[in-house]
């Protein structure tokens, strides 16, 4: 039977050793190209192997893998070494390319760096959702290439028409415009899996070589209330 993220390990990545946190970032401010500043994904997906992405199913037809392709300019220790760590997003990005495939009854495949890249991926020096695992590059469509103008229109249109809120870069020749693809995006979106903790965010952001020692021991509210039971 074929893998889903329910058989992945949720880590939270400010507690992963400071190697691999020096090149996530968790909960770290990161400025977009206008200068707005996002905080990075602090739960991820932990990946033991090429094996398991490839097999791994995140939709019926959407395989993890699909969202993983980076190329050299990723950080040698993610792109060679493993485990490898994909934002808990990416489920919801497999989501909506799941849905337009349906919609438009053909595979539709995403580009080499163009689902989940690092902050450590040498594009990566403007915030962006891809860093989020929240964004895809998809560069055909069945038969079709996204290469022209009407044809990454029309494919943005019906992302659209899947999720208003989904946001889509014009055609075009420019930063912020795309020529040879459709980027289709769910905005910087950080998704916090039931049963993650979300204390001890503020006691590391700005210090990737801090400790949580809060964490260790009991909240104050566990010991009162083992006091008044
Ligand atoms: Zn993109």
């Amino acid at each position: 039977m074929n893998q889903t993220t329910r058989d992945l390990p949720v880590v939270d990545a400010l507690r992963l050793p400071e190697e691999i946190r020096a090149l996530l970032r968790p909960d770290e401010l990161l400025a977009d190209r206008a200068g707005r500043q996002h905080r990075l994904p602090r739960f991820f997906y932990e990946v033991r192997s090429w094996s398991q992405a490839k097999e791994l199913l995140l939709t019926p037809h959407v395989r993890l893998s699909e969202l993983l392709i980076v190329d050299s300019r990723e950080a040698p220790r993610l792109l060679e070494d493993f485990p490898h760590y994909v934002p808990c997003a990416v489920s919801l990005l497999a989501r909506i390319i799941e849905d337009l495939r349906a919609k438009v009854g053909a595979p539709v495949f995403v580009a080499a760096n163009g689902g989940y890249r690092s902050p450590a991926h040498r594009l990566s020096v403007h915030a962006s959702p891809h860093l989020w695992a929240a964004a895809a590059d998809i560069y055909r469509v069945g038969d079709t290439w996204l290469n022209t103008q009407s044809s990454v229109e029309k494919y943005g249109t019906l992302a659209r028409e899947l999720l208003p809120d989904v946001n889509v870069l014009p055609f075009g020749h420019q930063p912020g415009e795309t020529d040879d693809h459709l980027h289709l995006a769910l905005g910087y979106l950080r998704a916090v899996p039931a049963g993650c903790d979300e204390r001890g965010s503020e006691l590391n952001s700005g210090n990737p070589g801090a400790t949580l020692p809060a964490l260790l021991a009991p909240s104050p509210f566990e010991s009162a209330s083992a006091q008044t039971s």
